[in-house]
């Protein structure tokens, strides 16, 4: 979404764009997977009415009628049940704290989203800060479990800031007037997005260059500023090049290493988080949430997503469509283990959660995997030098490394994309070079 995102905008103001995509398709980790009849996101997806780039940009596509809203509901899993905590009512009555813990968990998220600059959350431990405004009971109880299962050991590098952003986006959710939560998504998922998408670069003349991994971009021999880039098109020389790709990806097309100075070690030092995540089709609905968290630090995913709980039930042919994702250490050997191996250890613990839900109910399952997808903001990462411009002439960077204080979401990577484009034409639209 950032290299297509760029790519409209650098046409949009005139520019001659070519947009270079390594698999047979766009999309990225927002690309859609089909089966029998049923096309969703591969990886799942939601729209908060917060989102203001990304529904603008929806809007130009032409989609605003197709982007459907519904209340949601978030449950929670621990000691063998499941509770809902989705309103007031199941806020007082939420069986995994006492009244006075609730008191400290409502105190803390209100203390939470009161803070508008994160930057000086960069310094502090995710943990002594939760223990610090929520109680050690609270953490204890909730936000141990819940980083556990996000970022395993990897909770202990993490710095307050990722827990700040995580609050503030789900809070963003409960922002309209019923401050009951609300989420969307456009009908059709993230393939009816990337089908407008690649008809307004069509439209705007972008050549889009699919199955065309870049092997290396570096400056032009013969100096005139321009960028020699390679890939399995062959070679082309361009006045400005913006790579969108994870870090490692960007280290080895241009050829630079952790030696090369503060920019690159920056880069080389960025941290990420793969993903498993299991996408099932059943033929009966699992809960009423679309969420479920998990208090049980055993269960081998981050939680349970029922997507058909945020959709008309219309769009899914009477199916319904859950996914179980596992966020690792990008070398954790997890990763790399069988895909069968795997899948039966999600859905195990996926009946742990629902033993009630029989072997014949699930219709369908796939696993997906990608090794670079969060990078951590580990403590004090804001020291470390990062910039759109990189240190090379005509070679400009925009990857999820950039996004401070910020989950991981289309909006932010919309955002960070249109930032590129400005710093890419001086500000004044004008590409120089
Ligand atoms: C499990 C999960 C759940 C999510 N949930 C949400 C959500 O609810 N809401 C939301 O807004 N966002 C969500 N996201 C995030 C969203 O998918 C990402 O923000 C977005 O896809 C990131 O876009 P990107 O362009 O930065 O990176 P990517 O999607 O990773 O794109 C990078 C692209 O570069 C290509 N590439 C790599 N190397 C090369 C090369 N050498 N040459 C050419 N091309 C190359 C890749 O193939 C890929 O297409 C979720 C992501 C995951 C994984």
């Amino acid at each position: 979404m950032t290299g297509i995102t760029a790519a409209i905008r650098l046409a949009e103001a005139g520019h001659s764009v070519d947009l270079y995509e390594a698999r047979d398709h766009l999309g990225g980790l927002s690309d859609a997977y089909s089966w029998d009849g049923l096309t969703w996101d591969r990886f799942y997806h939601v729209v908060l009415s917060t989102d203001e780039r990304l529904l603008r940009l929806l809007r130009e596509l032409g989609l605003a009628d197709r982007i459907f809203w519904r209340q949601t509901k978030s449950g929670f899993f621990g000691d063998g049940r499941l509770a809902s905590m989705s309103s007031i009512g199941d806020f007082l009555t939420f069986p995994f704290l006492s009244l006075w813990q609730k008191f400290r968990l409502g105190l803390g998220i209100l203390l939470c989203i009161g803070i508008k600059d994160a930057d000086k959350l960069d310094r502090l431990y995710v943990r002594e800060w939760l223990m610090r405004v929520f109680g050690r009971r609270v953490y204890e109880r909730i936000w141990d479990p819940l980083l556990r299962s996000k970022l395993g050991e990897a909770r202990h590098q993490t710095s307050a800031a990722f827990i700040w952003a995580t609050i503030t986006r789900l809070h963003g959710a409960r922002s309209g007037e019923s401050k009951t939560e609300q989420m969307g998504h456009v009908r059709g998922g993230y393939a009816t997005i990337l089908a407008a998408i690649a008809g307004r670069l069509e439209s705007l003349g972008v050549r889009v260059r699919i199955g065309a991994p870049v092997d290396a971009v570096e400056p032009s021999e013969g100096g005139e500023g321009r960028v020699k880039l390679r890939s399995g098109y062959g070679s082309e020389s361009y006045d400005k090049v913006l790579l969108t790709v994870p870090a490692p990806a960007v280290l080895r097309i241009t050829g630079r290493s952790v030696s090369d100075g503060p920019y690159w070690r920056a880069l080389a030092d960025a941290h990420y988080l793969g993903v498993l995540c299991l996408f099932v089709v059943l033929d009966r609905r699992l809960s009423p949430y679309y969420v479920t968290n998990l208090l049980d630090a055993s269960l081998p995913f981050t939680g349970i997503i029922e997507t058909t709980n945020i959709a008309d039930t219309a769009d899914f042919d009477g199916r319904h469509l859950v996914y179980l994702p596992k966020y690792v250490s990008a070398d954790d050997p997890l990763l790399f283990e069988p895909d069968q191996a795997v899948t039966e250890a999600l859905l195990a613990g996926l009946r742990k959660v629902h033993p009630e839900l029989p072997a014949e109910a699930v219709l369908h399952t796939r696993l997906f995997r990608e090794l670079h997808v969060q990078p951590l903001q580990e403590v004090s990462y804001l020291d470390q030098a990062r910039g759109i411009q990189t240190p090379i002439h005509g070679i400009y960077l925009a990857n999820s490394t950039m996004l401070y204080n910020s989950t991981l979401n289309n909006n932010a990577a919309i955002a960070l994309a249109e930032s590129a484009v400005e710093v890419m034409t001086d500000h004044k639209g004008a590409v120089h070079g």
